[in-house]
């Protein structure tokens, strides 16, 4: 079974063909980090624009590289959401009128439920296993049962992990996007340095919070600033990025300690995140848990994701029709017991 994936959520143009949900034939991301650096951070209006020139010739590449054509695929994947609307309407459109002229059938993917199953490209993971995804909108814990079915057991209460990158990142004037720019200057500086606050949230033991974390960075840039000191940005950041790491890792181990999952799969562009890789996994060494993390370039947003997470819908059966449509805020539980149209 052969799927071509189509992703358009954000701010990358991405086409995929994808067999079997696991054999990746192409996988072609077009960035539009440069189109959005001299903004700051990614304006939804150029995105859509920017997605509506690009689609079509990549597409075409994702096509060529895996030296295929229509007549060789079997469905057409495409994440109808959550995103920035506008985007989601480009892959949407292109996707509905592609499934009309060659009548292969339509899948709307959940761009979460791709982030998710990017660890079967990778490593060929299966459920049942807990799942922590770290992007730019979401953080996530999910339990992934064994029928594939999910529970989420919990997720951010305000800010994602990737946001708090990417706003403290503004503040210390590193730039768009925040996460890798943080990391790199993280490596320079004393992550003991600085105290930074984990949220506790008693009546949420899987709940995250990371607004009081990014206020609480900004203060020290602010204080030291008045007082005429200049701040060291290497410890900033690598003060807040282990904050943020010991907050992952915590709520990570009790949720493994909980449901007594063996298996850790990262996710989310975040999940690039080198010393988040790094305390993960030694805290699943501790536990005995496996834990999987797949490369950089399948944990950031690409439509080989897509295309896995739109093969698993193809086995079984469930197809969206034409009046699928982009959805800003769709939800995963939803996504998992129907097809996007039937929700
Ligand atoms: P979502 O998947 O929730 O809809 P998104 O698609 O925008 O959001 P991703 O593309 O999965 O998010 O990830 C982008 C985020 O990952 C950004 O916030 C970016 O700062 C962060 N990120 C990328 N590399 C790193 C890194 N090395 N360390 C920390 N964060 C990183
Ligand atoms: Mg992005
Ligand atoms: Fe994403």
């Amino acid at each position: 079974v052969t799927v071509l994936g189509i992703e358009s959520s954000c701010d990358e143009t991405a086409a995929s063909v994808v067999r079997n949900g696991r054999d990746m034939m192409s996988s072609v991301v077009l960035s539009q980090i440069e189109v959005h650096q001299a903004f700051g951070g990614v304006v939804p209006e150029v995105a859509s624009r920017a997605h509506t020139e690009m689609m079509t010739r990549v597409i075409e590449q994702a096509l060529r590289d895996a030296k295929t054509t229509f007549s060789d695929l079997d469905a057409i994947a495409v994440t109808y959401g959550p995103g920035l609307v506008g985007a989601l309407f480009v892959g949407v459109t292109t996707a509905k009128s592609l499934a009309l002229a060659t009548g292969l059938p339509l899948i709307g993917v959940h761009h979460l439920a791709g982030h998710m199953v990017a660890s079967a490209l990778s490593h060929g993971a299966t459920p049942p296993y807990l799942v922590l995804i770290a992007s730019g909108g979401h953080t996530d814990l999910i339990n992934v049962l064994a029928s594939g079915e999910m529970v989420r057991l919990g997720k951010t209460r305000d800010d994602a992990a990737g946001e708090a990158f990417d706003k403290v990142a503004r503040a210390m004037r590193l730039g768009y996007p925040g996460g890798p720019a943080i990391s790199e200057a993280a490596k320079r500086g004393d992550p003991t340095r600085y105290a930074f606050p984990i949220a506790k949230l008693p009546d949420g033991p899987f709940d995250f919070s990371f607004s009081g974390l990014k206020s609480a960075v900004m203060l020290v840039l602010d204080k030291e600033k008045r007082a005429g000191k200049e701040s060291s940005i290497p410890d900033l950041a690598a003060s807040f990025q282990e904050a943020v790491v010991q907050a992952l890792c915590a709520k990570t181990e009790a949720a493994l300690l909980q449901t007594g999952q063996q298996t850790l799969v990262l996710a989310g562009g975040v999940a690039a995140n080198e010393a988040l890789r790094l305390a993960l996994r030694a805290r699943c060494d501790a536990l005995g848990v496996e834990f999987v993390v797949p490369p950089v370039a399948l944990c950031t947003d690409n439509a080989a994701m897509i295309a896995a997470a739109g093969y698993d819908r193809y086995v079984r059966g469930l197809f969206d029709d034409l009046t699928l449509t982009g959805v800003a805020t769709a939800s995963i539980e939803a996504w998992y017991a129907a097809p996007a149209t039937k929700q």
